[in-house]
């Protein structure tokens, strides 16, 4: 990506260093929290593996980081900058404003509003302050456990997490939320599938208007993209960590449609090209 020396974001909060105090394990707090996470249509096993009822103490000791990471937060905070230009613009188009979202670099564990998360968990998106959170050392994994190494397949995380925040915009993580409430485990995670695969769409929108308007992608780049697409899809992982593959328990839809579905975006460049929730197959 040619990114190098383009406009990093204002919206990037740096809260690396952060210390939480911890109140007791795992108990009603762990649940309530549950609840929030699936309130806001998150997998509430993703937040249950990270929550502990903690206070934090407010404590922030200065963060001293590599000179890789300073690049890499150099580097998200510019794919953050442009994703607020491509949905601004998106948004400006259809009479609307685009409220652009902060994005929270943390080191280990950091609290939300949607719960207490250690940095297992994976960047995520808490609809309930409108933030996107990071732990760096993602990246890490991403190229060694997953084996998507590249720029651009790091930006392709940010842009995903990013379409969940246009998705809380639109209403449609709050309609997603509330008819998951009502289904069986299986539909809710079925419609989970839906609101993922469209943040991959989303997220595909975001390449096309990068390389269309901005000519930020090289030659290459869309293929990491795709490679960490299909990288992190549930049936890749799921075999990874446990041998087999249960489609039913799938929440971010298979490798080959998260694949599909960034494509698809990238393609179009239209969000009406993303309406998973219409789509008769995915
Ligand atoms: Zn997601």
């Amino acid at each position: 990506m040619r990114w190098q020396g383009r406009r990093g974001s204002s919206n990037v909060e740096d809260r690396r260093g952060m210390r939480y105090g911890r109140a007791g394990g795992i108990g009603i707090g762990t649940i309530v929290l549950a609840l929030i996470a699936m309130y806001f249509g998150q997998d509430p096993s993703v937040v249950l593996q990270g929550v502990q009822p903690s206070t934090p103490t407010g404590e922030q000791v200065p963060y001293e980081e590599s000179p890789e990471e300073a690049q890499l937060r150099e580097f998200v905070s510019v794919v953050l900058a442009d994703t607020e230009e491509t949905w601004g613009q998106i948004f400006s188009t259809a009479g609307r404003t685009y409220e652009q979202p902060k994005l929270v670099l943390f080191s280990g564990a950091v609290e939300s509003a949607c719960g207490f998360a250690q940095a297992a968990v994976g960047p995520f998106y808490c609809p309930g302050d409108h933030k996107v959170y990071i732990d760096l050392s993602f990246y890490h994994d991403l190229q060694n456990r997953f084996g998507a190494p590249g720029d651009f397949a790091q930006a392709y995380v940010v842009a995903h997490e990013v379409g969940h925040h246009v998705q809380t915009l639109l209403g449609i993580s709050e309609r997603t939320m509330a008819a998951r409430q009502r289904a069986s485990e299986a539909q809710a995670n079925a419609l989970s599938v839906r609101q993922e695969l469209q943040a991959d769409c989303f997220a595909g929108i975001w390449a096309h208007n990068a390389d269309r308007s901005r000519q930020l992608l090289e030659r290459g780049d869309i293929e990491e993209g795709l490679n960490a697409a299909s990288a992190i899809g549930d049936d890749r992982l799921q075999k990874q960590s446990r041998g087999y593959v249960a489609p039913e328990s799938f929440t971010h839809g298979s490798s080959e449609q998260r694949v599909r579905w960034f494509k698809r975006g990238f393609e179009s460049g239209d969000v009406n090209s993303c309406d998973t929730f219409a789509a008769n197959s995915l």
